[in-house]
């Protein structure tokens, strides 16, 4: 069949095999060019490792280190000629990419908050790889069925205590509108921190210790995002902020487990990039294309992938202690929160509107990230040609 990108709001409810399989080996091609990753981790299992920052993670760890890698995610295969989900194709090629290189690489596709797919990923550890040494959780869902209590959670993006309004953009339109959001409720705030937080984080940690497949020294981390001012009533201050500072108590908590046996667990707090999990939230994709146009044209911008390779060879993997700021969190987002840049965003941002909208922002290069994210607009593919939907995953 044809595949063209059929955009539904903020998703796009097709996704390019080809496309995909050419954006991961655009990642693992970037890896490669950065030279090894000197003693880097062995054995790695990444919760989310099939889209945006896990599967970034998952890259760096396999090409640039060498590692052996278990991904655990919940994607879609193609059905009735219908294709698979974007996180499905770009699995299948990271699989063939490692396997064409020698590398082990294993996927379960199911749901990451269930006690059954973290018996099987404890499994399939204990028969391959008996140990696991980094364990990346980089989750990011609507909602959770709860494991304990079977109850279907939903995290929704709200701010808490105060009504908000800010501008924000309709990327498929390329409108500036208004949005106002109504604070959350006690029991949404509360949803969101169950699903979003770090009690399932602590459920695997659990897992994996029961289970015996957790190497001594492991090392741990779930990322986090914290931004300017602009974005807190909708981010930090907000319900999903409410979750990430649950996200920081359970890294304390596991890092104190860890610890006894030389392990360590942390929040790394990424940068805005555009990832289906972003693009969801209000807000947020306006500041990112003003964002990218101040980052570009300072020669600053990073993606996934080049973020995900800083963390492990000079933060994760380097002869150097970590870098923790004063709450004990890895700070990658330290050059989106540079001050020369956010002074400018902060500018461009009250100038911001429907009329100028190309010249003060990057909402072309929002949207050809938004695309490639399902496999859409990569050099070399022939968009207008046949391709079978149904790839598999080995
Ligand atoms: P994403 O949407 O690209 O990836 C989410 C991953 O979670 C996918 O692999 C998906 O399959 C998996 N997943 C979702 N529900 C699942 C379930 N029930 N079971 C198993 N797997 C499931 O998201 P992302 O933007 O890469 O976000 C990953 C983390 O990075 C999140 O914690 C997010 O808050 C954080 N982060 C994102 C940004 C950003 O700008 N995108 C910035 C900083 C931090």
């Amino acid at each position: 069949m044809v595949i063209k990108p059929r955009i539904r709001g903020f998703v796009c409810v097709t996704a390019h095999p080809d496309g995909c399989a050419t954006h991961v080996r655009e990642q693992i091609e970037y890896v490669k060019k950065q030279g090894p990753i000197k003693e880097g981790p062995k054995n790695v299992l990444v919760i989310g490792g099939s889209t945006g920052y896990g599967l970034s993670s998952r890259v760096a760890a396999a090409f640039g280190a060498g590692a052996s890698t278990v991904g655990v995610f919940f994607e879609r295969p193609s059905e009735k000629g219908r294709p698979a989900s974007a996180g499905w194709y770009n699995s299948a090629a990271f699989e063939k990419a490692a396997r064409a290189d020698g590398l082990y690489a294993q996927s379960i596709n199911g749901d990451a908050f269930s006690d059954e797919i973290k018996r099987e990923t404890v499994e399939l550890i204990r028969k391959d790889l008996g140990q696991i040494d980094l364990i990346v959780y980089s989750l990011a869902s609507p909602r959770r069925t709860h494991p304990k209590t079977g109850e279907t959670i939903k995290s929704v993006l709200k701010p808490v205590g105060e009504p908000f309004r800010n501008k924000s953009v309709d990327v498929d339109k390329e409108v500036v509108t208004e949005v106002g959001l109504e604070p959350a409720t006690e029991e949404e705030i509360r949803g969101t921190v169950s699903v979003m937080g770090g009690e399932d984080w602590e459920m695997w940690i659990d897992a994996m210790e029961e289970g015996g497949v957790l190497a001594p020294g492991a090392t741990t981390t779930a990322y986090s995002y914290i931004g300017p001012a602009l974005t807190w009533p909708i981010y930090r201050d907000g319900t999903i902020g409410r979750a990430k500072s649950d996200l920081e108590h359970a890294a304390d908590r596991i890092d104190a487990r860890l610890k006894i046996d030389r392990g360590r667990a942390f929040v790394t707090v990424n940068k805005a990039v555009v990832t289906q999990a972003s693009s969801a939230i209000p807000v947020v994709p306006l500041y990112i294309s003003i964002l990218f146009k101040v980052m570009k044209e300072k020669e600053l911008h990073e993606g996934c992938i080049e973020q995900m390779h800083r963390l492990f060879s000079t933060q994760m993997y380097n002869e150097r202690a970590l870098d923790f700021d004063e709450a004990g969190r890895v700070r990658l987002d330290d050059l989106e929160m540079r001050e020369d840049v956010q002074k400018e965003v902060a500018g461009l941002w009250e100038q911001v509107n429907t009329e100028n909208l190309h010249k003060l922002t990057d909402i072309d290069g929002y949207k050809q990230d938004f695309l490639k994210l399902f496999g859409f607009g990569l050099p070399g593919v022939d968009y207008d040609a046949d391709v079978d939907p149904d790839v598999r995953l080995q």
